[in-house]
């Protein structure tokens, strides 16, 4: 894993735009069945939309019907984090991306198997890379907690 990546909240507003900065950096979230990359079935890597670090394998990905890109497992444990969130009257747990910290989504223990997890993740969040090899490893279980 390379080091995180810093920049200042405005350098973020710059490089991202409007859309992708209010849900990568203000844990936004975008209108369900909306994301360009849902329907998308390419082979390859999705990508974080923030850093381009590979987060997602696309034969992880899976058909939800929630209306966001779903997936049971991160490319690697250690590519993103996993964070207790209350907000909204809720409990659920965020996922981010482990290098420039860019919110994802959020993972919930209803998914398929193997792991049984769903990552539902905003398509705005990711690019997608496609036949990247970065994204073949096996899947692991779950992100890092913290
Ligand atoms: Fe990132």
């Amino acid at each position: 894993m390379a080091d995180k990546i810093e920049r200042s909240e405005a350098e973020w507003r710059e490089h991202l735009g409007e859309e992708r900065y209010r849900i990568l950096r203000q844990a936004g979230t975008e209108a369900a069945f909306s994301g360009e990359l849902l329907n998308n079935k390419g082979d390859g890597a999705y990508v974080c939309g923030a850093c381009g670090e590979p987060l997602f394998a696309s034969r992880t990905k899976f058909e939800s019907g929630s209306g966001w890109p779903s997936f049971t497992a991160p490319v690697a444990g250690e590519a993103v984090e996993e964070i207790t969130d209350r907000s909204h009257g809720m409990t659920r747990t965020e996922v981010r991306c482990a290098k420039c910290e860019g919110h994802l989504g959020h993972v919930f223990p209803d998914g398929p198997g193997p792991t049984g997890l769903r990552y539902c993740i905003n398509s705005a969040s990711l690019d997608f890379a496609p036949g990247d090899e970065s994204a073949k490893g096996e899947p692991a279980a779950s992100g890092e907690r913290r």
